[in-house]
């Protein structure tokens, strides 16, 4: 909009700060409230529901306005938030009694939704992520950071499928908000997560440093460090220039110093086993395929922490599995350990549960946004911190002395803290009382003034009754007025001369004296001094506290693995899970009576039947056939589960698990979200199928549920035949392979590591029970028309099915089914005379060389 002449001046800085912030709404801060003008007024007013005003500003139509109070603008705040908008909070910066002309303003932050850091806005159990994507065409480099808890990581991918290896992280990190370099803005068509809306739109951020040296060295001032290389990014370009931006655009928005993103961990794939898109989705581990939500995913089964840190951490362990054996045993050996010691466990998560969200309170203490309660409920937990390192000491498996020695004694923060803060420190700032008494002692005074005061006033009250003789004469206090004496109107003949009149009411007159005037000075100055004390202490106790902001990271990271190592073993002993072996000295996967642990857990425990699974050298491959239903899906899904919770460096449910070390999971079992983007069913099968084939190695695992199912018979059984043999000779992957192509089943015994395996069913009275047990062997039979028969079709449909099925079971060469009509033959007049001549002949009573003619006659009636 263009800056009229007439417009008023307030109006005219609004406009001006509104063309420096065009892509947030801006709060606008005006006396006790936030306005909003013109789009952003019309916007606010529809989504946070207030009512839409108009402010003359010298325009010849009134601005659309709205506005919210400035106490309760987080809410609203929040709400443009989750909404995936950013809020510019423009404040007063100067008092509008002590200057002439409009007072000052400016933005003090921009709250967007990847670095918000109100409780009201953050989901406790789960980190809220802001990333950066920089890529030049060829490589790519990511950084994403939780800014409320102080996580920062970063990767770089230079190999050729980059594409792909971004589409997995983001799906790994679901990021709040995306930003990126105008040339990542190019590849988002190619991105599955941008075009099934997985994540929200990319926004281009330059920022200040874009090229290697300026980000490095903008890194090296904002870690404080010499080099890079205590990060492990010294020559990762992509990691570093991620992180300069994503930073550069943290100081953007919060405007302030950023204690808490000190540390910065380089992400390395090696390190962990790779998970693509599908198998994330398809194995359910952090949420559930058809809804997106927690219940009945992997997570929900094995969170049972009890801090918000220990359920976020848990969070990223499902992420990310080990891909490290040592690693992994370490893990396994403290969930044994806690295992083991009922009382160690119970006492520490009853010590835990009291924990409050240390992270996060260092989020706010960074931000200068925490309030005093909230120091005083973090004490508490620092001198809970102790008791829990105190517990903790008698462990020995290596992780849990790592924890140990990682967590630090803070309980001089918390002494210091409890020195510092009232206990019962109200929940606002505005009217002091949350430095406690002793602390400091110039306030001390200026609060026993104040208290001395308001004695003086009672004895004031009482020698004046006194002297004039008036009973009910009061004193008392009003914001206009100050402090007076009141005496009714039935007694104002008894008032002294000296008394001076300030105030009439209906029922009274209000008088001052000079001595009361004094006191009222020295009454309302110390208040006014005190509460700007306290503001000016309370500002140095939190300054003070940045300084510690580390250790009580590293502390808290600490007591989330803990609550993980802890959630593990009493989901363990609850499901009775058994440690499994872990290693990459031998390359098999062994599991005995395995059981798949969600559905064990939504079924009844006993219902749920084990089943063994064997990939070693000798099978690599399962071939899995048998009848719809039966349980095949849950089986494959199964041994993947129990391999990644192995991974995890979670016990599994089985009651003995071999599992040698695996880089990929992949896992390829029906596809939904991408036919929003006008892929077909079976592109995206083929799709999925192409990137295993490409990167799937002999250390993978692989669970193809059904390939080739999308197109017709012949070509979907062809492809599967090929897909198997490909893998099973070139890959050489661990392979679970489910199939209703039976013809399949014919390559065991001719590609070397195809084992056929069946899931039994027995038959009863023309129905079928399934017995969810997996043997040796290949099914007859898909049983599809008994399962459709229990999903209830109608009977005459059922019988049609089966009239159909019978004669193509029957062999004949080409059906046409008419409808609910007989069953024909469906060739031609002259295919069936052609038929009719070859049954006919006698073909040891013809010369040669008529049969040469008669052959050649067939050919041209077909021809024709
Ligand atoms: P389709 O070929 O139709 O895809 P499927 O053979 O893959 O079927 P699943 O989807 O794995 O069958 O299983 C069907 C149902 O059987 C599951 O929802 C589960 O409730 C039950 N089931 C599977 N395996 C077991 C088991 N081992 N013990 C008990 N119930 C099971």
């Amino acid at each position: 909009m263009t800056i009229s002449e007439n417009i008023s001046p307030m109006m005219r800085q609004y406009l001006e700060k509104k063309q420096e912030y065009q892509d947030a709404v801006l709060f606008y801060r005006l006396g006790d409230f936030y306005e909003m003008f013109f789009e952003d007024a019309i916007l606010c007013s529809r989504l946070l529901e207030l009512t839409l005003t108009g402010k003359d500003c010298g325009l010849e139509e009134r601005a659309p306005m709205c506005g919210v109070p400035h106490h309760a603008a987080k809410q609203y705040i929040a709400k443009l938030v989750e909404n995936g908008y950013k809020v510019a909070i423009c404040e007063q910066l100067s008092n509008p009694q002590d200057q002439k002309g409009p007072v000052k303003r400016d933005v003090v932050q921009v709250v967007t939704p990847g670095t918000v850091l109100e409780s009201d806005a953050l989901d406790s159990n789960t980190n809220n992520f802001l990333m950066y994507i920089h890529t030049d065409g060829q490589s790519v480099g990511v950084c994403y950071s939780d800014i409320s808890t102080g996580l920062l990581e970063t990767t770089e991918f230079t190999s050729q499928d980059y594409i792909k290896l971004l589409d997995d992280i983001i799906i790994r990190v679901r990021p709040k908000e995306v930003l990126c370099n105008e040339q990542t803005i190019e590849l988002c068509g190619k991105l599955n997560t941008v075009n099934t809306s997985y994540v929200p739109a990319f926004q281009v951020y330059d920022g200040k440093h874009n090229n290697f040296n300026a980000a490095k060295s903008f890194l090296l001032e904002h870690f404080q460090v010499n080099s890079l290389a205590v990060f492990d990014v010294t020559d990762k370009k992509y990691a570093v220039l991620s992180t300069a931006k994503l930073i550069d655009y943290v100081y953007e928005t919060q405007k302030r110093s950023i204690s808490n993103l000190k540390k910065l961990v380089c992400i390395k794939d090696e390190n962990y086993v790779h998970l693509d898109i599908s198998a994330r989705r398809n194995l359910e581990l952090v949420e559930n395929m058809s809804l997106r939500k927690k219940y009945g995913s992997l997570l929900w089964l094995l969170d049972k922490t009890k801090t918000c840190m220990g359920a976020r951490k848990l969070r990223s362990l499902i992420d990310k599995p080990l891909a490290n054996a040592k690693l992994i045993t370490e893990r396994l050996n403290a969930v044994e350990e806690m295992l083991s010691s009922y009382i160690l466990r119970d006492e520490l998560q009853e010590l835990l549960m009291h924990v409050v969200d240390i992270e996060r309170r260092c989020g706010k203490i960074s931000a200068n946004t925490i309030m005093p309660k909230e120091l005083i409920t973090l004490a508490d937990s620092l001198m809970l911190i102790a008791n829990i390192k105190n517990k903790l000491s008698c462990c020995k498996s290596k992780l849990l002395v790592e924890i140990y020695n990682k967590i630090a004694d803070l309980t001089n923060v918390a002494q210091f803290l409890y020195k510092a803060i009232a206990k019962d420190a109200p929940t606002v700032l505005k009217d002091g009382g949350y430095i406690a008494a002793g602390y400091d002692e110039e306030l001390d005074t200026l609060r026993s003034s104040k208290e001395l005061g308001k004695k003086w006033l009672v004895e004031l009250e009482i020698k004046e009754k006194e002297k004039t003789g008036i009973k009910n004469l009061k004193t008392g206090y009003n914001k206009i007025f100050g402090y007076y004496i009141e005496v009714t109107n039935g007694s104002l003949a008894q008032v002294p001369d000296y008394y001076i009149r300030k105030q009439t009411t209906t029922t009274c007159e209000r008088f001052i004296i000079p001595e009361l005037k004094e006191m009222e000075y020295k009454i309302l100055n110390s208040t006014e001094e005190a509460l700007k004390l306290e503001s000016a202490l309370y500002a140095q106790i939190k300054e003070a506290l940045k300084k510690y902001i580390e250790p009580m990271l590293i502390s808290a990271d600490a007591l989330a693995m803990t609550d993980c190592i802890l959630s593990l073993a009493t989901v363990a002993t609850k499901n009775n899970y058994i440690k499994p072996v872990v290693s990459n000295k031998f390359n098999h996967i062994k599991i005995e009576n395995g059981r798949h642990p969600v559905v064990e857990a939504m079924l009844n425990t006993s219902e749920f039947v084990p089943n063994d699974c064997t990939l070693d050298d000798d099978t690599t491959t399962m071939l899995i056939t048998g009848p719809n239903m039966a349980g095949k899906s849950t089986y494959m899904r199964q041994v993947a589960i129990i391999t990644l919770m192995a991974h995890i460096g979670s016990f599994v449910p089985a009651t003995k698990a071999e599992i040698c070390v695996v880089d990929r999971i992949f896992t390829r079992v029906g596809a939904t979200d991408e036919l929003a983007f006008g892929q077909s069913t079976f592109m995206v099968e083929m799709n999925e199928v192409a990137n295993i084939l490409t990167n799937a190695t002999s250390k993978s695992l692989i669970i193809l549920d059904e390939v080739g199912r999308g197109t017709s018979t012949y070509d979907g059984m062809s492809i599967a035949w090929a897909i198997l043999e490909y893998i099973a000779n070139n890959v050489k992957a661990k392979t679970l392979f489910s199939t209703h192509y039976h013809e399949l089943t014919s390559l065991e015994g001719t590609i070397q590591g195809v084992k056929n395996y069946k899931v039994m069913v027995k038959e009863f009275n023309g129905s079928i029970i399934f017995l969810h047990k997996i043997g040796r062997g290949s099914a007859n039979r898909s049983f599809g028309i008994e399962v459709a028969k229990l999903a209830g079709l109608p009977n005459q449909l059922l019988s049609r099915a089966k009239q159909v099925l019978n004669h193509q079971e029957a062999g004949a060469l080409k059906t046409s089914v008419t409808t609910g009509g007989e069953i024909k033959e469906n060739i031609s007049s002259a295919e069936r005379e052609v038929l009719n001549i070859i049954k006919e002949l006698d073909i040891n009573n013809i010369p040669p060389i008529m049969a040469f003619t008669t052959l050649n006659d067939l050919i041209d009636k077909l021809k024709k």
